[in-house]
């Protein structure tokens, strides 16, 4: 099955939004094995919607709308694909009756315009929307499928995972089961992930693999059709051994995870506080690990060391340190992962020390850092970067770099 995506919205045509639905849906597509060949944008006006609608039914079996089913006078999606298919508009009692509970539940008054947003095509599925008023829809005609979704990511997001995509699973094979699964890498880049698997990428068709880089990891998705859920789930296994036994070095988990979660997952498991001396990172990483639910867990403390003097009088470094190897050393970085650890009576200390730019410091050029790790029992590692990005993507990338050393560590001390 083949698909087009048509952003329907003046306001990304001014470039006042950014496309983020058509790649959100052109992701969730690829999952399901549906090839994307088009995305279009079209303004809020009906005579170049209707030639968009016509120019997409020429190419593609699925032609997937998103904006333009709210109450104004410039929302004229589903007027105008009613237009193009010939279909009238019905009233989706179930929709009307949730736009008027909400409408009490808020205390405001309804307007006739709010009525028009549970009006859907005849003939289509309502495709609840849990997050807003307008429901989207799924239509099928003359060897064409439809899929009216709305604008607003938080409502047409939801509405797609949860029903949008089962109505697609419905047509899409009878009886075939679409699995896939996420492998995520880091340390490695795409050019060399796929170099490395290039053997295993040429010869797949079933399952598929496709590679995604973003924010220095690669991720794999493993797409596998069958009619057996219980054959495709072992035919993604099968290929995911073959993919580990060269690159399985880079791997560090599936789906939606992070480093930082599978850190703190793997630091819960083992009951490990963790505590950090951030400098370079300026709290960052700290920031990070605060954001997954469950890092009170993990979580000890930490000090955001960014001057010599903080180095010194909070965390000890010794001044001899400082003075002949500078706070950007190996010995820096050392002394600060152990150091903040007994501070903060943890099990494991983390420290960040750099040169995030513009300007070069201690001779030390831009993007040189320095990550230490100690964990209490075990010889205290130091870990070198040279990075190559701006100021904050070096800063964001050495958070990344030590949640993954993190990770690599209690793995290999047999905290898995
Ligand atoms: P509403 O009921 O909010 O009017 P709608 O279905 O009519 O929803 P639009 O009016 O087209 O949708 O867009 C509403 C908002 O949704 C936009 O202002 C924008 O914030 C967001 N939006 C619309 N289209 C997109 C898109 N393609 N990508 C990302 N965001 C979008
Ligand atoms: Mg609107």
């Amino acid at each position: 099955m083949n698909a087009e995506i048509i952003a329907v919205g003046s306001e990304l045509l001014l470039g006042q939004i950014v496309n983020t639905n058509a790649r959100f849906l052109s992701e969730q597509l690829a999952e399901l094995g549906i090839n994307v060949y088009y995305h279009t944008v079209v303004g809020d006006n009906a005579n170049r919607l209707s030639q968009a609608i016509q120019l997409a039914e020429s190419r593609a079996d699925l032609i997937v709308f998103t904006g333009g089913l709210g109450p104004t006078k410039d929302d004229l999606t589903k007027e105008t694909i009613a237009t193009s298919l010939q279909k009238s508009l019905v009233m989706d009692t179930e929709a009307l009756d949730s736009i008027t509970a909400y409408f009490h539940k808020v205390g405001r008054q309804m307007t006739p315009n709010n009525e028009k947003q549970a009006l859907i095509l005849e003939g289509s599925t309502s495709l609840k929307n849990e997050f807003g008023m307008a429901p989207g829809m799924f239509l099928t005609q003359d060897s064409h499928h439809y899929m009216l979704l709305p604008g607003p990511p938080f409502e047409m997001e939801p509405m797609f995972k949860k029903y949008g995509r089962e109505s697609l699973l419905r047509v899409l094979a009878k009886n075939e089961i679409i699995c896939s699964r996420v492998l995520r890498f880091f340390g490695i880049g795409e050019a060399q992930l796929e170099t490395e698997i290039m053997d295993i990428l040429d010869r797949q068709t079933n399952p598929t693999i496709a590679p995604l880089a973003s924010d220095g990891e690669v991720t794999l998705r493993i797409t596998a059709k069958h009619e057996s859920r219980v054959r495709a789930i072992s035919m993604i296994d099968e290929l995911e051994k073959e993919i580990l036994d060269i690159a399985g070095d880079y791997f560090y988990g599936y789906d939606d995870t992070s480093l930082i979660r599978e850190a703190i997952t793997l630091m819960t498991k083992h009951s490990l506080t963790l505590s950090c001396a951030e400098s370079l990172t300026g709290g960052l990483f700290q920031s990070e690990i605060a954001s997954v639910p469950g890092a009170s867990n993990v979580l000890s403390g930490g000090v955001v060391c960014y001057s010599n003097e903080v180095k010194e009088t909070v965390l000890s470094v010794p001044k001899e340190i400082l003075d002949s190897f500078g706070a950007v050393s190996e010995q820096c970085a050392r002394q600060l992962a152990e150091n903040v650890r007994k501070l903060c009576n943890s099990q494991i200390g983390i420290s960040f020390t750099g040169v995030a730019g513009p300007s070069e410091q201690e001779d030390k050029p831009v993007g040189t850092v320095w990550i230490g790790l100690s964990i209490e029992g075990h010889s205290t590692q130091a870990f070198p970067l040279k990075l190559a990005g701006g100021r904050n993507g070096n800063r964001v990338r050495s958070v990344k770099y030590g949640a993954f050393y993190l990770l690599k560590a209690l793995k290999e001390l047999s905290f898995n």
